[in-house]
């Protein structure tokens, strides 16, 4: 038996926890679910967004799956999400992008992995307000955080047999921080000889990104651009449904989708469970449950293949728990 800190998180969190829950149970793995709350709900319980009891069982645990939290615009409580990253020191964010079968995009044949630095950028959160006119938002990058960054990345492309490695940065204009950020992706390549190495401004990455994806192989790069580069992704491969990530640490790891809580579908038994799933995929083989993890992985691509209970996002007409519902009987 497992035992995982599951966060189901707001907006459509929940419904699409329940269902990876559910076929997480179908494909016969055992799991006690040590179940937190954080943000808005926990605020109304706890009195704090990110109570000590959701902190100690992630401690405990080692592992969670995480649901989507809504963070206000503008105000309101700093984000969890971002807490959580670096009150665990989780400085990888990994976020495969992968052609899927069965999901009609104008490219069939991206597949690529972004590895976004998760923990300093201009998320470290810390804003001056000068004055009533003036806000000041200090973007901090440091030499570890660079360099820890790039080696996972690189590691990862060695690993897992890719061939090329880019760096995403703005190092034109913020010569020094960006400008060390390179410097750390350069060295590091400087030590994988095997994989090819290469530097392009954002910008420009983001016009070859949406031309032609199929270029890119690993990218690595700090935490704004990661952010704003994979929802962009996202949208090569079919939508934010079907985009799985990991946020991983040396001690530490969880599991989330790229999404967010989708205010827009929250409750209406409409959202995609895919990316969260795909998520938990790759916990399932952290923890050596891997015959259930490639079976859910079967189950992904028959049902996508099939195309006969996919959630709106897909262009299908099913809910949230008839998608679940195909999963589990083919799971
Ligand atoms: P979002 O990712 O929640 O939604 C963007 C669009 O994609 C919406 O139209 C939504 O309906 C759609 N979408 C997202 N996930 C989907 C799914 N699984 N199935 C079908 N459609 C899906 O982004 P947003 O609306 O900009 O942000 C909403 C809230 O989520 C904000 O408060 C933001 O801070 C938060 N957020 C949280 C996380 C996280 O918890 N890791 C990540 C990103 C955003």
């Amino acid at each position: 038996m497992h035992k995982i800190t599951l966060i189901p998180g707001d907006g459509i969190g929940p419904e699409i926890t329940d269902a990876v829950k559910s076929i997480i149970a179908a494909s016969g793995v055992d799991v006690l679910w040590d179940v937190q709350e954080v943000g808005q709900k926990a605020l109304q319980i706890y009195g704090n967004p990110l109570p000590d009891v959701a902190i100690e069982s992630i401690k405990a645990n080692k592992i969670a799956l995480k649901g989507p939290v809504t963070t206000q615009i503008g105000k309101g409580f700093k984000s969890i999400n971002v807490t959580l990253r670096q009150t665990f020191d989780l400085y990888a964010n990994i976020r495969p992008v992968k052609s899927l079968p069965g999901v009609k995009t104008p490219f069939s044949d991206v597949d690529m992995v972004i590895f976004r630095e998760n923990t300093e950028d201009l998320y470290a959160g810390i804003e001056n307000v000068i004055n009533e006119d003036r806000v000041e938002a200090i973007k901090v990058i440091t030499r570890k955080a660079s360099r820890r960054i790039a080696e996972k990345a690189f590691e990862y492309a060695r690993q897992n047999n890719r061939k090329k490695v880019t760096a995403v940065h703005k190092a034109n204009i913020m010569k020094k921080s960006d400008g060390l950020f390179l410097e750390e992706t350069r060295r590091t390549a400087d030590k994988y000889s095997d994989i090819a190495y290469d530097e392009l401004i954002v910008d420009n990455t983001c016009m070859k990104l949406v031309q032609q994806p199929e270029k890119f192989d690993v990218i690595v790069t700090e935490n704004l651009y990661g952010d704003i580069i994979s929802d962009l992704c996202a949208g090569l491969v079919g939508g934010l449904g079907v985009v799985p990530g990991m946020n991983v640490g040396e001690d530490y790891m969880i599991f989330e989708a790229v999404h967010g809580s989708a205010p827009d579908i929250a409750g209406k038994n409409i959202a995609n469970p895919l990316a969260l799933l795909m998520s938990s995929v790759e916990m399932l083989k952290v923890i050596g449950e891997t015959r259930a993890a490639n079976s859910i992985q079967t189950a992904i691509y028959k049902l996508l293949e099939d195309g006969k209970h996919l959630t709106p996002d897909l262009g299908g007409s099913a809910t949230t728990s008839e998608m679940t519902q195909e999963l589990c009987r083919l799971v």
